[in-house]
């Protein structure tokens, strides 16, 4: 499949730069108004003005694509959700519509538990039928890289099962994005394991470590309290490091525990929630250079206050937008709604937004080096908008303003 692709007459509007933009820098965005991209093989070989664009003849190995009137941004990185899970939860949110307690809700089988059970039961290819319906969905709102957890499994074999159907959903051919995978074995204690979550997590860095290893970049954990603790939390990322793994961590959610402090002591590549995150772990992580990844639909959807966004950024700290779509706490895969909530509720500019859905969600993954903004050297991932001001992205409240994905060079999304 051919992956040239020749852009020509965009807006183009990108960060620039192969690393996390951090706080100020953030709202700097590139702006050329009559630009042209020239994607060969993939990877960008011209990205600047139409009039200084080097003489490659558009022929029928390139497709071309004329932007005049449109926005062309880099294609966005959703760099933290949990889309590899069995069975579904709908009855769940209804109880918690009518008030039912968290506790009531784990005693009639719902919660986690029963996600791992049916995550437990699922067949491999059913995973990664359910997972590609998202991902389809999620390219179609502009989504060229994906993360995509295990941690439904809970067990050595079915944590395996998961990461291989990521593996499968990363290696499709025609695919539509780029899935990278995180192994987020201690995403809860599972029910074999309560009361000894110490014996679980050296069954996670005896076991399960060594055996993923090459199959996740990253391993993350749930670090909260009465779920995996600083010191549980800190034992394990410093294995998972040890073997080579990348850390991100699920830190200082639900309560202020120190997570936001620990990301920065291990140099993790992110720390994610952060709702209530400490001043200290702000600014920790702002001199460590991690990554504050905040989710704004899991706020919303649990009706929580938001992450302290422009704490981070007045800080100093590079903050990275992403979706957090799972079965539980945040069915949603929406890019138009994280946008407009982290404008509308958390203050951020529409630029920083751009930047945290591109380039500062790249190097929350650890690539920013080769995605994440409009530059030679970089794969050909864009989105190009349905007109020429980029103030559409909240405007358009929830509702789809993309009109291609471009992924590798490849038209993979099209929207009426
Ligand atoms: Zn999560």
């Amino acid at each position: 499949m051919r992956k040239n692709i020749i852009i020509e007459h965009a807006t183009m509007v990108t960060p620039l730069g192969r690393k996390a933009r951090k706080g100020a820098a953030m709202g700097e965005l590139s702006v050329t108004a009559d630009a042209t991209v020239i994607v060969t093989d993939g990877i960008i070989e011209y990205a600047g003005p139409t009039e200084g664009r080097p003489a490659t003849r558009p022929d029928e190995h390139y497709t071309l694509l004329d932007a005049h009137g449109n926005v062309l941004l880099p294609g966005f990185v959703d760099s933290h959700t949990h889309l590899i899970f069995g069975g579904f939860r709908p009855d769940e949110f209804g109880w918690r519509l009518r008030g039912e307690s968290y506790m009531s809700i784990m005693e009639r089988g719902g919660g986690i538990q029963s996600t791992v059970n049916a995550t437990r039961e699922a067949s491999e290819d059913e995973l990664v039928e359910k997972a590609q319906w998202f991902i389809d969905r999620m390219s179609e709102m502009g989504v060229t890289t994906v993360e995509a957890k295990s941690g439904y499994g809970l067990d050595s074999d079915t944590e395996l099962k998961m990461l291989d159907a990521i593996e499968r959903l990363a290696c499709k051919t025609g695919q539509r994005a780029e899935v990278v995978a995180t192994f987020l074995g201690a995403h809860a204690v599972p029910r074999e394991y309560a009361g000894r979550t110490g014996e679980y997590v050296d069954l996670i860095i005896n076991e399960m470590l060594p055996r993923f290893k090459g199959k996740a970049k990253c391993c993350d954990v749930f670090c909260e309290k009465n779920v995996f603790e600083l010191e549980d939390s800190r034992r394990l990322l410093e294995a998972a490091a040890a073997m080579g793994y990348s850390l991100k961590l699920h830190a200082d959610e639900i309560v202020t525990l120190g997570g936001g402090e620990l990301s920065a002591s291990l140099g993790a590549l992110s720390a994610d929630h952060l709702l209530h995150v400490s001043d200290e772990g702000v600014k920790a992580m702002a001199e460590a250079g991690v990554v504050a990844t905040l989710l704004p639909l899991t706020a919303f959807a649990l009706k929580e206050p938001y992450a302290p966004a422009r704490k981070f950024i007045e800080a100093g700290a590079a903050v990275a937008l992403a979706t957090d779509l799972n079965p539980g706490s945040c069915f949603s895969g929406s890019i138009p709604l994280t946008i407009a909530l982290a404008c509308i509720y958390m203050k951020m500019t529409v630029e920083e937004t751009i930047t945290a859905l591109t380039l500062n969600g790249a190097a929350a993954l650890g690539m920013a080096d080769r995605i994440g903004s409009i530059e030679p050297g970089k794969r050909g991932d864009f989105v190009m908008l349905g007109c020429d001001n980029y103030n559409v992205l909240p405007y358009y409240v929830g509702m789809n303003c993309v009109k291609t994905t471009i992924f590798d060079g490849r038209i993979v999304a099209q929207n009426p």
